[in-house]
C-alpha cells in the first residue's frame, strides 16, 4: 500500500465525526435506544424524525452524555465519551445542544448568557467572551437585544440566543432537540432559516424535527427512528417520495 493511500484512509477516518456503534439503552424495563448505528461525517446535517417516545431525545441526550448507554460506544471526533470530570466538561462544549424550551438563565443579560461558558469552561476573557458573544448575536439577527433579559425576547429570540450561545463554545456538532417546538407558527421560520445558514456554512448537525420543509431543503439525510431502533435513513428526496418501511409510510401519512 502506497503513503498516500494511508494517508487518504486516515482523512476518512477523521471524517467520522459523531459515531455510536450498537448503542443499547433501558429506561427500566424500556429498551429506549436498541441497537443504535449511526455516524455522522463531519459537515453533515442529518434530521432524525420519528413517532413520539421512538428515544429522538433520548438519542440526542446520550450524544452528549445527559444520559448515559448501558452498552455500545459513542465517540466524537474519534474520542470516546469521557465518564466525568473536566474531560466530561470540554466534551459537552464540543457538543452543542439546543432544546425544545430555549433554557436560557433568567436572570442574566443575553449578552451574559452567551459569554458565562466561554469564560467559565472556555476560559476566555471577558472583553473577547462579549465581542465574539455580540458577533454570534447579530449573526442570529437579534445582536440589537443583547442587553436585555430572556423574558423581554419574543421565543424566536430567545431560541436564536440559545442558538448563540451554543455556537460560542465553537462547538464541533449542534444537536437540536425540536427547537421550534415550542415556538408560535410566525417564529418559526426565523428560527428554521438561522439553522439552514449554519448548515450552509458547514455546521455539522443533527437536528430533531417535525418541519419537513427543513427536512427537504437542509438535510443530507434523514434518519427515522420508531420505538428504539433506526427504522431507515436516506437522502430526503428518496425518503419522503419513496419510504421502504410500513413505519415510515405510516409515519408521512400522518403528517404530510
Ligand atoms: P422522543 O423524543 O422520540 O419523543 P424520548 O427519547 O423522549 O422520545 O422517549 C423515549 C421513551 O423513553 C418514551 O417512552 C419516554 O416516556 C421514555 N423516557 C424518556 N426519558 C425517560 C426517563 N428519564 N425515565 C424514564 N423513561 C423515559
Ligand atoms: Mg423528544
Amino acid at each position: 500500500m502506497t503513503e498516500v493511500s494511508v494517508a487518504e484512509e486516515d482523512a476518512v477516518a477523521t471524517d467520522e465525526l459523531v459515531v455510536l456503534k450498537s448503542v443499547n439503552k433501558h429506561f427500566g424495563a424500556l429498551h429506549v435506544l436498541q441497537d443504535i448505528d449511526l455516524t455522522i461525517a463531519r459537515g453533515e446535517v442529518v434530521v432524525v424524525i420519528g413517532p413520539s417516545g421512538s428515544g429522538k431525545s433520548t438519542l440526542c441526550r446520550t450524544i452528549n452524555r445527559l444520559e448515559t448507554v448501558d452498552s455500545g460506544t459513542i465517540t466524537i471526533d474519534g474520542r470516546p465519551l469521557p465518564q466525568e470530570g473536566r474531560e466530561l466538561a470540554r466534551l459537552r462544549a464540543d457538543v452543542g445542544m439546543v432544546f425544545q424550551s430555549f433554557n436560557l438563565f433568567a436572570h442574566k443579560t443575553v449578552l451574559e448568557n452567551v459569554t458565562l461558558a466561554q469564560i467559565k469552561v472556555r476560559r476566555a476573557n471577558k472583553q473577547q467572551a462579549q465581542e465574539k458573544a455580540r458577533a454570534l448575536l447579530d449573526r442570529v439577527g437579534v445582536g440589537a437585544q443583547a442587553d436585555k433579559y430572556p423574558a423581554q425576547l419574543s421565543g424566536g429570540q430567545q431560541q436564536r440566543v440559545a442558538i448563540a450561545r451554543a455556537l460560542a463554545m465553537d462547538p464541533k456538532v449542534m444537536l437540536f432537540d425540536e427547537p421550534t417546538s415550542a415556538l408560535d407558527p410566525e417564529m418559526i421560520n426565523e428560527v428554521l432559516e438561522v439553522m439552514q445558514q449554519l448548515a450552509r456554512d458547514g455546521m455539522t448537525m443533527i437536528v430533531v424535527t417535525h418541519e419537513m420543509g427543513f427536512a427537504r431543503s437542509a438535510a443530507d439525510r434523514v434518519v427515522f427512528m420508531a420505538d428504539g431502533r433506526i427504522v431507515e435513513q436516506a437522502v430526503p428526496e428518496q425518503f419522503f417520495s419513496n419510504p421502504r418501511s410500513d413505519r415510515a409510510k405510516d409515519f408521512l401519512s400522518k403528517i404530510l
